[in-house]
């Protein structure tokens, strides 16, 4: 809510500044605050304020609500170690494979599983199914775009990934025994990590991506986090888009 003022009767006029207008569930919401706000009264000296105790300023985004959520309700088990990490990417990385993995990422079906109201359990991304883990990052239209990308540049002849078990493996093609295993498998998990960053995009920036655009953007983020922390490097920029396997991250 921007601001509100007094009517002669002491109630409440809101004014709303919204980013996105309501709808769905949420108008039913905002009619029902409406109602409680019409019958509100301020104290004497006009000393009330809003705020969310859930943060220490009082603020409130749904982006910091999210950020919530993800990390209390959908927070890893006490003594469930993350131990699988790629050594030349980042731990955030590491971790966000680990929890896709688990199914402890907060895609909408798993916050309804836990209570959590939404508008919508489809997929904020296509539209056209529920958004399960398995469909975010395999069935989607939009990750299955960008793994054919991603396999058309590494040049293998593999079949579409079909579940969650195939997924961050780092398995390669047969056809391919030469290639590092390793070094695709952070490919893998940052394709992984950028399939999310879109989702996210989509669901919090209204940004609608596309599977060329990311698979750019993944070539730079990769190249950037693999060339900083492996030891040898010995692949330049141009070979990086043309042949990645070529890049001796091990000398
Ligand atoms: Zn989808």
């Amino acid at each position: 809510m921007d601001r509100c003022s007094r009517d002669q009767n002491c109630g409440i006029i809101p004014t709303w500044d919204w980013v996105r207008s309501p709808n769905g569930r949420t108008l039913d919401e905002l009619y029902n605050i409406n109602e409680l706000l019409s019958n509100f009264k301020f104290a004497d000296g006009n000393r009330d304020k809003w705020a969310c105790n859930l943060f220490e300023n009082g603020g409130f985004t749904v982006y910091s609500l999210s950020k919530l959520i993800d990390e209390k309700v959908l927070s890893p088990n006490i003594g469930a170690k993350c131990t699988d990490q790629v050594d030349f990417l980042p731990k955030k990385v590491g971790l966000f494979v680990w929890r896709a993995k688990q199914n402890r990422i907060p895609v909408r079906v798993e916050l309804d599983k836990r209570g959590i109201d939404l508008d919508s359990v489809r997929c904020p991304v296509c539209d056209n199914d529920l958004e399960t883990v398995e469909h975010i990052f395999i069935h989607c239209q939009f990750a299955k775009d960008l793994w054919l990308r991603v396999f058309r540049w590494w040049n293998l002849s593999r079949l579409p990934y079909e579940n969650m078990g195939e997924l961050f493996q780092g398995c390669v093609d047969s056809n391919h025994p030469e290639l590092r295993s390793k070094l695709w498998k952070a490919i893998e998990w940052v394709c992984g990590y950028m399939i999310w960053r879109n989702r996210n995009l989509t669901v919090f920036q209204e940004k609608k991506g596309n599977s060329s655009m990311t698979l750019n953007e993944l070539q730079i983020k990769a190249f950037e986090w693999i060339s900083r922390r492996s030891q040898k490097l010995n692949i330049s920029w141009s070979q990086w888009l043309l042949n990645p396997s070529l890049f001796d991250v091990y000398g």
